[in-house]
C-alpha cells in the first residue's frame, strides 16, 4: 500500500503507474473513507488505510479519479507536521567515521542514540527547490535518509512491540549547512533552514516493505552515485529507536523519525562536495521509491 499527497493537500493512492485521488473516488462512487489527508489516515490507522486502499484499487478498475504518476506533482507526504522532526545523528558507522574525520571529534561509534530536531517549516516537496541561502551560509550538503511515519502514539514502547507503532516508511533529505552545524555546536539551526527537509513522495505502509537487510537507500548527485547501503548498517534499529524515544516521551500519530544517513555526504571528501546552484539531489530507498529536487 503506497499512499501520496496530492498537489491540493488531499489523500492518493499509487497503484502501480496510477494515482488515485482518494476524495473524488469516494464521491464518485459513494463511499467516502472518513479521511481526506494523509496525515489523517495514518492517525486513522491500518484498518481505514485498508479500506482506503480498496476503494482506490476499485476505481482504477474502473477508470474513475486516477491519472498517470508521471502527470503529478506530489507535495511532501505531510507538508505541516504537527511538531518537529526527529532525527538520528552518526546511526551509520562509516558516516560517524567521515564526520568524525572532518569535525575532529572522536571517531568512536556513539554508545546511545544520538537526537535532534528540524524545524516543521524545513519541509518542502519533491521537486522544489533546495534553497542556498547564500547569505549565511557557504556548506550546504545532504543526507540520504529513510524516515518512520509513526501511526499509534504512545510511551514506554517495548523493543517487540515497536513496529506496531510504525505506519509506514518515506524518504527525507537532511539538508545541513555544516559551517552552521558547527559554528552553533547545536545541530538545530544548521538543520533547519527553510527548505532543508525535502520529503516524499511516497509513504509505503510497513506492510509492504522488506527486511532490513534488503533495503538500500541511496543517493545521486547529478547521476553520480554518493550514498549506498543498506537499512542492516544502522547502528542503532528502528525497534531500539522507537523504545529508547517513547521510554519518557510520548509519541503522536504522525511522527516523523529520520533514521540517520550512510557515508557518502559532500562534507565526507576531500576536498568537501558541498551542493551548488543547478544541481540534482536523487535518493532512492528500496520499496518506498525516489525523492528528486534541484538545487536552487
Ligand atoms: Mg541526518
Amino acid at each position: 500500500m503506497k499512499f501520496l499527497t496530492l498537489e491540493d493537500g488531499l489523500l492518493g493512492v499509487l497503484l502501480e503507474t496510477k494515482v488515485i485521488d482518494v476524495t473524488e473516488a469516494g464521491r464518485v462512487l459513494g463511499a467516502a473513507p472518513g479521511v481526506q489527508t494523509l496525515a489523517q489516515l495514518v492517525e486513522a490507522g491500518d484498518e481505514t488505510a485498508q479500506v482506503v486502499w480498496q476503494l482506490a484499487k476499485h476505481a482504477a478498475a474502473q477508470g474513475i479519479a486516477c491519472r498517470d504518476y508521471a502527470e503529478v506533482r506530489p507535495m511532501a507526504p505531510i507538508p505541516q507536521p504537527r511538531r518537529n522532526l526527529i532525527c538520528l545523528g552518526k546511526n551509520y558507522r562509516e558516516h560517524a567515521k567521515e564526520m568524525a574525520r572532518k569535525m575532529g571529534t572522536s571517531m568512536e561509534s556513539p554508545s546511545h542514540p544520538i537526537f535532534f530536531t528540524k524545524a516543521t517549516t524545513s519541509v518542502i516537496g519533491p521537486n522544489d527547490p533546495i534553497p542556498r541561502h547564500s547569505g549565511i551560509t557557504t556548506k550546504v550538503d545532504y543526507e540520504a535518509e529513510l524516515a518512520i511515519i509513526i501511526g499509534r502514539g504512545g510511551s514506554g514502547i517495548p523493543r517487540e512491540r515497536a513496529m506496531e507503532h510504525v505506519f509506514g516508511y518515506t524518504i527525507l533529505n537532511d539538508v545541513s549547512a555544516r559551517d552552521l552545524q558547527k559554528d552553533h555546536q547545536q545541530w538545530f539551526l544548521g538543520k533547519s533552514l527553510d527548505g532543508f527537509a525535502p520529503m516524499g513522495p511516497i509513504v509505503a505502509h510497513r506492510c509492504i516493505m522488506p527486511a532490513p537487510h534488503d533495503i538500500t537507500i541511496s543517493c545521486w548527485v547529478n547521476g553520480e552515485l554518493r550514498q549506498h547501503a543498506t537499512l542492516a548498517e544502522l547502528i542503532f534499529d528502528i525497534p531500539t529507536i522507537i523504545a529508547t524515544l517513547s521510554a519518557g516521551m510520548t509519541l503522536l500519530p504522525g511522527d516523523i523519525i529520520a533514521t540517520g544517513t550512510p557515508a557518502g555526504v559532500g562534507m565526507g571528501f576531500e576536498p568537501a562536495r558541498y551542493l551548488q546552484p543547478g544541481d540534482e539531489v536523487v535518493m532512492e530507498i528500496t520499496g518506498v521509491g525516489r525523492l528528486r529536487n534541484p538545487v536552487a
